[in-house]
């Protein structure tokens, strides 16, 4: 069985100016110990304009954080005015990039197939994204969260090949819970991403499956992580507000404590 190696992705949202995000990674730097890192991936997804400024902090001083973009281009190069490309992220090294965020679901309309081409123009360059599915209020109160999440995941990950879906995150984030304070419970959570791996495993097979990382978001924070990671089919978390304060992004790196 594929050891899943947790990991803890910081969405810092539209926060933090680039000497700001100098400072919270200093500080993260400071606090997390190679001790953390042998035992969790840890991330951070500052604004795009950060990004320079946090690629030359991790080169120059070595650090083992990772860090990546909120959101991509479906696009390559050309007139996008506006839009940052995946060539522009893979040239500043970023790892991850974000696809499919509530956020931009519901604030700029983004559906299934423009996450799907958001997700295939980040593995064109190199990048891992994280495709993030989740329900709304109603539709988990209609009971269709479950099969609202799968379509999700089924539209994300059109024309993924299987080596390439072995290499992607998903997060699993109920939108009635960002940024709310109103977390899913353990077993809520466990649930949906215990179907997300399940549709992995036919989608695909169960190595994929078995490999691929599932996060949990939505109001993580420390006092709430552990009864999360202690579910089987979830490997970390995405965390919007707490990820901005360090001390307590330390903490959750650190749920097992
Ligand atoms: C997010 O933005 O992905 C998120 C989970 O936010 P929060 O942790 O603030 O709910």
């Amino acid at each position: 069985m594929t050891v899943r190696k947790p990991l803890f992705a910081g969405n810092w949202k539209m926060n933090l100016n680039h000497l700001e995000a100098i400072s919270l990674v200093q500080k993260l730097a400071f606090a997390l110990t190679d001790k953390d890192f042998d035992k969790v991936e840890v991330a951070v997804l500052p604004p795009f304009t950060d990004l320079r400024s946090v690629q030359t902090l991790v080169d120059g001083d070595k650090l083992r954080i990772v860090y990546g973009a909120q959101d991509l281009s479906q696009h390559d190069a050309g007139a996008y005015t506006g839009e940052i490309s995946g060539a522009m992220l893979a040239k500043l090294s970023c790892t991850f990039v974000l696809a499919g965020h509530s956020e931009r679901r519901q604030y700029h309309h983004e559906d299934d197939d423009l996450v799907n081409a958001k997700v295939q123009a980040a593995f064109r360059h190199s990048l891992t994204p994280i495709l993030c599915v989740g329900e709304g209020l109603p539709v988990r109160q209609a009971g269709e969260h479950v099969s609202h999440c799968l379509n999700q995941l089924d539209g994300g990950l059109r024309k993924i090949s299987a080596e390439q879906a072995q290499s992607i995150v998903v997060a699993y984030e109920p939108v009635w819970a960002i940024g709310t304070g109103e977390v899913a419970t353990p077993e809520d959570a466990q649930e949906v991403c215990g179907a997300l791996r399940g549709r992995l495993a036919e989608l695909y097979n169960p190595e994929v499956a078995s490999a691929v990382r599932i996060l949990y978001g939505g109001s993580v924070k420390s006092g709430n992580i552990a009864g999360i990671m202690a579910q089987p089919d979830i490997d970390g978390a995405l965390v919007g507000g707490a990820s901005i304060d360090a001390g307590e992004f330390v903490k959750i790196c650190r749920f097992s404590d």
